[in-house]
């Protein structure tokens, strides 16, 4: 249903942040995505400054049947959100620590760096992902993964408090252990379907850093250091976490091996442990050595500033000889695969666990899991989709059958492959609540669980 201008200065009225239409001369800031490959082309979009404003606007969203679309930073803007209301909530990025508690309270539009750095502050540390700029809220609803410390802990979806979230009829709720006990199973691994959540109070943990760092090494010694790795994640203890990646910095660039280590525990220990690494092969730079938790997001050197990203993943049940050698085939040194990184994470530990109160987990039987992503231009995803499936393809033999949910992209959101992403009577569950809180599917412009009809 189309909104005129009437209806557009009656909403203005009621929200504190701009209001803005395409042609506007901020829309463009406004609508803007730190992923580029899908740009948004909503039919309004509101800066949200408070949970009211978020408030005003699903309520106008609802009146008008227009599906919301919800922005933090755009690292996982990938289903375009044409004809939507888009609540960007960035403004809303408020870090509260209770150190005594060991819990952060952070608000809608909360950055990985700010939460790392108040937490800092009282020797704790948070699970986050492996860029700075990540969305806290939008990592942690889809599970999210900690590069450094998620086997040891586990999901940071296993360690959220509370919720405080918006839901399709326009109410603010509290989700927690005592309230809404379906909604707060739902959040926890459901991602942004159930509504716009305002607040998250989540675990801190008492780390202050690690010993760990990136190794670079030449594509002419990948077969060498891809045995290295092997040989170092056959049996790890829980507080060691490392990922390879076979890294294309430009179309004409040879590959580079970057392998990423971190080892919650002490130096001696961790410098043990990956003394192997380091003999597979001269390493081109070797940053490895004891770290303070605050650089936890440069060990991947993700990028900063926007770019377009296409990405494929699959989580894998085993790495073995066999696969390894399918990888260097799909993605070696001769494979013509367009610029961008082939990765492996390893899973398992914490991440293989139950944790805490129960919530809408998806599978923890990986053992790891491979991302496939290009760089380029917006509009590429179908001149880089066979290269990258050859890649995924090629471990095919090894798949566990599921991704994460946080690394689908965008050619991985038909709603009828995100049930994949959980278990059967997780998935069941999870469509049920959302008939419940969300019946006409406002919140779609995700990785989408529709309602139980
Ligand atoms: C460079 C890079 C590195 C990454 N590293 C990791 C990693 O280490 N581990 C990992 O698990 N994932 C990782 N990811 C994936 C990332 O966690 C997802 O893309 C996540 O959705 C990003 O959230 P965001 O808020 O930054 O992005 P946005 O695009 O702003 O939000 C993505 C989605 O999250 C939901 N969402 C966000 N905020 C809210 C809210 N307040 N209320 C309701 N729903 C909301 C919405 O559905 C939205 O569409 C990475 C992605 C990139 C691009």
């Amino acid at each position: 249903m189309d909104f005129d201008s009437e209806d557009l200065a009656r909403l203005t009225t009621r929200v504190a942040g701009p209001v803005l239409v395409p042609g506007d001369e901020r829309f463009a800031e406004e609508t803007a995505t730190w992923n580029r490959a899908h740009p948004h082309r909503p039919a309004l979009a509101v800066g949200a400054t408070c949970a009211a404003d978020v408030q005003a606007a699903v309520r106008f969203a609802a009146e008008h049947e227009l599906p919301v679309a919800v922005v933090a930073t755009g690292h996982g803007a990938v289903v375009p959100a044409d004809g939507a209301v888009l609540i960007n909530v960035r403004r809303m990025d408020v870090v509260v620590v209770d150190a005594k508690r060991c819990t952060a309270t952070v608000g809608a539009g909360t950055e990985t760096q700010s939460l790392i750095l108040e937490a800092a502050e009282d020797r704790l540390a948070p699970l986050t992902g492996s860029a700075p700029t990540l969305g806290v809220v939008g990592f942690t609803l889809a599970g999210g993964v900690s590069p450094v410390l998620g086997r040891r802990y586990g999901y940071a979806a296993d360690h959220v408090h509370a919720v405080e979230i918006v839901t399709a009829d326009g109410r603010l709720r509290r989700a927690d252990a005592g309230h809404e006990s379906d909604l707060f199973w739902a959040v926890r691994g459901g991602g942004g379907n159930f509504g716009v959540v305002t607040s998250l109070t989540v675990s801190l943990f008492p780390v202050t850093g690690f010993y760990g760092g990136g190794l670079i090494y030449s594509g002419d010694h990948v077969s060498e250091v891809v045995a290295a790795y092997r040989a170092l994640v056959a049996d790890p203890p829980e507080e060691l976490s490392v990922s390879l990646a076979l890294v294309r910095l430009t179309p004409g660039d040879g590959l580079v091996v970057h392998v990423r280590t971190a080892y919650a525990g002490p130096a001696e220990e961790g410098a043990r442990l990956l003394a192997g690494l380091r003999d597979a092969a001269p390493a081109l730079v070797d940053e490895v050595g004891q770290m303070p938790f605050t650089a936890a997001t440069a060990l991947h050197a993700d990028p900063v500033a926007p770019e377009a990203v296409y990405e494929l993943s699959a989580n894998l049940s085993g790495f073995p000889a066999e696969a390894a050698e399918a990888l260097l085939t799909a993605a070696g040194p001769d494979a013509g695969i367009p610029a961008g990184l082939v990765e492996l994470r390893q899973l398992g530990g914490a991440l293989a666990r139950e944790a805490g109160t129960p919530r809408a987990a998806g599978h923890r039987d990986a053992a790891f899991q491979l991302l496939a992503s290009a760089t380029g231009g917006p509009g590429a995803a179908e001149r880089f989709r066979p290269a990258l499936h050859r890649v995924v393809d090629a471990l095919a033999p090894w798949s566990a059958g599921h991704q994460q949910i946080n690394f689908r992209g965008g050619y991985d959101v038909a709603p009828r492959t995100i049930a994949a992403a959980y278990p059967a009577d997780t998935w069941a569950r999870l469509t049920r609540i959302k008939q419940a809180y969300d019946p006409h599917n406002m919140f779609r412009v995700n990785h989408n669980i529709r309602p139980h009809r």
